[in-house]
């Protein structure tokens, strides 16, 4: 089930919520402080093993993928793209930034052989 974090404009504290699929909208209202001054993140993007299972969750068509599919790191993030294009959502730098890091995580750069 897909976790959507918001994170409060008020105290600046993230509010977690389940949602029942993707594109449903929540009500979110921080539950630390009451405001609903609340702006979207995205969670788990920290590691290549997570992004990978967000594209379980995320990927358009929830097509299976083999466990190879994400040893090519060209792939990290590539479901991600297109499921935030997808539902018209603006991805956030920091999960731009993750992806990005995940594939060069993979295929460390400079390495010459
Ligand atoms: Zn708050």
């Amino acid at each position: 089930m897909p976790i959507y974090e918001y994170r409060c404009q008020d105290c600046e504290r993230v509010s977690s919520f389940f949602v029942r699929s993707i594109g449903n909208e929540v009500t979110a209202v921080c539950s630390h402080c009451g405001s609903s001054e609340m702006a979207r993140r995205m969670s788990s993007f920290a590691t290549a093993k997570s992004v990978a299972s967000v594209h379980e969750q995320f990927a358009p068509g929830s097509e299976h993928r083999s466990p190879e599919y994400y040893q090519d790191p060209r792939n990290i993030g590539r479901n991600v793209e297109a499921a935030f294009q997808k539902y018209g959502m603006e991805m956030p730098p920091s999960v731009r930034d993750n992806i990005d890091a995940a594939r060069q995580g993979e295929t460390p750069k400079g390495l010459d052989l």
